[in-house]
């Protein structure tokens, strides 16, 4: 496969992200097993990602993560410088075969506009753009900017415009899913996981609840807002509540955190993390919204910890019902749920996800899109 592919992770984070961050995970997932698969790799990205690639392009030393909490213009400037430095290094040179796209909205616009002399296009969305139909527009480049989904679901839900130029979807994987099956069982412990953003769409409020009702402990690991550690959150005072992800854990969360059954570590990484997620009785997903990848609900399979969750966007295609987790429409049921996930196979969870999950079923699924969107381009 001798193809040079320009992948676009944004301005952001660095790549592999220092702790949260789904998008540049997904990248720092995907880009070792294409170059497995001979794909030279330029990584448009910011200058502190460490990622082994062929050749990195970048307009920022470090990740603007931070400034997502300034007004939105000053946000869609920072994503714009970033594109323009793409776009200048595209129209720089001839030896980018395909774009794979990552920045929402602005990127795929920029990409758009450059329409015929731009190199063929694959943008993934990773959200859920239901709402969202504005921040597409119509989607044109000549034919040659194409999109996936993470999910079937997260595409059903998508504006038209996006339908009509998607050639699929591919579910996201994990390192961790590699020999998954072969790994040795860790010690369970008492607590119920929630691993992600705070945020109200992830339901860290509804997980809290749950966990003063049937008694178990539960750990909620995951930035809220710009903040990763609770020290930061409480040292930013009042001004942190502009971020309404703040509001939402100071007001909704925070009245049932006691430290004690209820506990927020913060952001967790690297092994900290996997050892957090495999000892966990379960991982609890109490969506509020329709979940378009579901990152954290892989690696919890890969590490042998079953899904409880609503069954909202992606869940259903990730989790079979009765075996790899337990899914219902109904959050009032979720506590006889994560009762009855004892009796899931643990082991069964690492199996499923050593088959769907790996990065290489992933990589291989993009280079099969790769060829699809540069046949659509007519690119011989
Ligand atoms: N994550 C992490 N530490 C945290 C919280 C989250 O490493 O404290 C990682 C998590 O393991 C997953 C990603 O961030 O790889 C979140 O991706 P996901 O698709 O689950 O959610 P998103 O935030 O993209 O909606």
């Amino acid at each position: 496969m001798s193809l040079t592919v320009l992948m676009n992770a944004g301005p952001w984070l660095s790549v592999p992200p220092p702790g949260y961050g789904g998008i540049e995970n997904v990248i720092a997932t995907l880009v070792p097993e294409l170059r497995r698969l001979g794909v030279r790799v330029v990584l448009a990205s910011v200058e502190s990602s460490t990622l082994p690639v062929d050749e990195k392009v970048s307009v920022f030393s470090e990740g603007q993560f931070a400034s997502l909490q300034r007004p939105y213009n000053q946000v869609c400037g920072i994503a714009q410088a970033h594109l323009a430095g793409v776009v200048r290094e595209l129209r720089a040179r001839d030896d980018i075969d395909l774009v794979h796209d990552h920045v929402e909205a602005v990127g795929l616009a920029t990409l758009a506009a450059m329409g015929p002399t731009g190199p063929p296009t694959l943008h993934t969305l990773h959200w859920d753009l239901a709402k969202h139909p504005a921040l597409y527009g119509s989607l044109d480049g000549g034919g040659r900017v194409r999109v996936n989904g993470v999910s079937a679901s997260q595409l059903d839900r998508a504006p038209r415009a996006l339908r009509e130029h998607s050639v699929g979807h591919v579910h996201l994987s994990t390192p961790l899913a590699v020999d998954a099956d072969r790994r040795s069982r860790p010690e369970k412990g008492e607590h119920l996981l929630i691993l992600g953003r705070i945020n109200p769409g992830k339901g860290q409020d509804v997980g809290a609840r749950l966990a003063h009702q049937v008694g178990f402990p539960l750990v909620l690991a995951g930035p809220v807002g710009p903040y990763h550690r609770p020290a930061e959150l409480a040292a930013a005072g009042d001004e942190a509540r502009q971020n309404p992800d703040v509001r939402f854990f100071l007001d909704e969360v925070a009245p049932h955190v006691d430290g004690d059954l209820v506990r927020w570590v913060g952001t967790v990484a690297g092994q900290e993390r996997d050892d957090l997620l495999a000892s966990a009785r379960a991982s609890l997903f109490p969506l509020r919204w329709e979940e378009p990848g579901g990152t954290a609900v892989v690696e919890s399979l890969a590490l042998g910890t079953p899904v409880v969750a609503t069954t909202r966007g992606c869940l259903p295609e990730l989790i079979e019902h009765g075996r790899t987790g337990l899914l219902t429409a109904n959050e009032e049921e979720l506590g006889e749920l994560v009762l009855a996930a004892e009796l899931l196979d643990v082991d069964e969870c690492r199996r499923v996800a050593a088959q769907r999950f790996t990065p290489a079923v992933m990589a291989q699924r993009y280079v099969e899109l790769y060829q699809r969107v540069r046949q659509l381009a007519s690119v011989p």
